[in-house]
């Protein structure tokens, strides 16, 4: 058995509620998925790291891209197939107006893309950061910003975007446009048609994302996306601290967003 099995998604302090209230059987698949995971990749990740230490973070971050999102975009490609399909695509931009909950792994990953000096997006990031400081979710979404990585009405890191954007999948784009419109006319969240067991086994996979970073010795918590990247724009220097096992950012999460409410629940 390996080291990090038996280690629960909620023994870490991470809570997943399930889109349906005492859906015992879809609790427990995605407890046994986020764990079979989280011990797979920890499994891995010390074996490769033992072999060359110095090459410590492209591990993590291809361990990441390769099991962790691999994951999600192989259930969101199962249900593109589906009989309700997937209505999220280029150019539907609804989901980029609100607080996004990442793990630093994946806020290192698109800093990274953002490292030359002359990416316009460094900017925006940073403006983005100081105008939503403070913020609740429900404050930042108000705000009507779209997230300073959507470019031309297209995601600019499609490829690395967090869980928390793979997990928002939609069977009705026009009731996203709507939601979002009713909450900048100042009402609430519209139901909408999300896939929310998709939506959960996703979040088990980022509970999962965390407890590998933490069974490596690495900070583990979920921060705003926006606030960690323009601390690692201002001090690249994070990484290497972060690897090297220091707590680098502030010890309280930003709160977690809201989970969507639908009738698409599965299974
Ligand atoms: S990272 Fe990409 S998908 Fe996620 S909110 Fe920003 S622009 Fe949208």
């Amino acid at each position: 058995m390996q080291e990090s099995q038996g280690h629960s998604i909620e023994e870490i302090g991470i809570r997943v509620p399930p889109p349906l209230a005492g859906n015992r059987a879809l609790r427990d698949l995605v407890h046994r998925l986020a764990e079979g995971l989280r011990a797979e990749a920890v499994a891995l990740a010390r074996r490769e790291i033992a072999r060359a230490p110095e090459a410590k973070l492209e591990t993590l971050l291809a361990l990441m891209k390769v099991l962790v999102f691999g994951r999600a975009d192989a259930l969101a490609e199962e249900l593109a197939d589906g009989d309700t399909p997937v209505a999220c695509g280029p150019g539907c931009t609804a989901c980029c107006y609100q607080t996004v909950q990442a793990t630093i792994p994946e806020a290192i990953l698109i800093a990274l893309r953002l490292g030359d000096p002359a990416d316009p997006r460094r900017e925006r990031v940073l403006d983005a950061a100081e105008a939503f400081q403070g913020m609740s979710p429900r404050e930042r979404r108000r705000t009507g910003k779209p997230c300073p990585l959507l470019v031309d009405q297209r995601c600019s890191v499609h490829d690395d975007r967090p869980l928390a954007c793979r997990a928002v999948l939609s069977a009705n784009a026009e009731g996203c446009r709507a939601s979002l419109l009713s909450v900048l006319a100042g009402r609430d969240e519209l139901p909408n048609d999300y896939f929310l067991a998709a939506q959960y086994l996703i979040r088990g996979d980022g509970a999962a994302l965390q407890g590998i970073c933490r069974d490596l010795g690495l900070q583990h918590e979920a921060f705003d996306l926006v606030q960690m990247l323009a601390a690692l724009i201002r001090d690249p220097g994070i990484i290497e601290r972060w690897l090297a096992g220091e707590r680098v950012f502030a010890t309280v999460p930003s709160p977690k967003p809201p989970t969507k409410r639908n009738d698409h629940e599965q299974p």
